[in-house]
């Protein structure tokens, strides 16, 4: 009997709430909740969550703030981001902030759930998985979600590690947008969704000595990318 994963929503709207919590419960997870941000955060400290729904509009707090203090304290838990605004330098500031994804306003339940599948599918990964990797003069510990790169270490996200993972599985072959979205997000590609191009900036800022002239985690025009070790 394996435990129940626990996800916490911190949002103020009840009937987001509700659906959600419905949803994720049918699907077999514990749900927890706060409708104001500190409280959240408490909640994040006392129950350990597998995962976090995190609203950006919150009655006490911006869910920026949130999301910093959440990540400060778990660096691995995955963050997703709801947020009503649909410009893009709201999403980049939330990722910034330490959250993983977003999802804008108003969405399908079925695209969370479908979301929370794909991480929770992904942290089950079988053993004897590659725990480590090196891509240029950074070398990447998957499990640790940690870089070091020149002596500096830095963290990655949840969704980072799960990028490289998937580029460096097809090392020196092209993997497209689509194909990232559905193994590591769990979603349908929309031609507007600009969630894998975020985080491979994210990613070449980390990993490449110049990120504006990427040698490792190349674009392939029209198609998506490819690593080169
Ligand atoms: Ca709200």
């Amino acid at each position: 009997m394996t435990q129940k994963r626990t996800i916490l929503i911190i949002e103020d709207e009840p009937q987001i709430v509700m659906g959600l919590r419905d949803a994720l419960e049918f699907e077999g997870f514990r749900v927890v909740s706060s409708g104001r941000g500190r409280e959240g955060i408490a909640l994040a400290k006392s129950e350990s969550p597998d995962a976090i729904i995190l609203d950006l509009m919150l009655p006490d707090m911006n869910g920026y703030s949130v999301c910093e203090e959440l990540r400060r304290a778990d660096g691995l838990v995955p963050i997703v981001m709801l947020t009503a605004r649909s410009q893009e330098t709201d999403k980049i500031r939330g990722l910034d902030a330490g959250a993983d994804d977003y999802i804008t306003k108003p969405f399908g339940v079925n695209e969370l759930i479908a979301r929370m599948r794909a991480i929770f599918r992904r942290a089950a990964r079988a053993p004897g998985a590659p725990e480590s990797l090196e891509v240029g003069e950074a070398r990447i510990n998957l499990s640790a979600h940690s870089l070091t790169i020149r002596g500096e270490v830095s963290e990655l996200s949840f969704y980072e590690v799960e990028l490289l993972r998937l580029l460096a599985e097809r090392s020196g072959q092209p993997v497209s947008r689509d194909e990232i979205l559905s193994r590591i997000w769990g979603l349908d590609a929309a031609p507007t969704n600009r969630t894998v191009d975020n985080f491979i900036v994210k990613l070449r800022k980390k990993v490449e000595p110049q990120p504006e002239r990427p040698k490792h985690i190349l674009t392939v025009y029209g198609f998506g990318y490819k690593l080169a070790l």
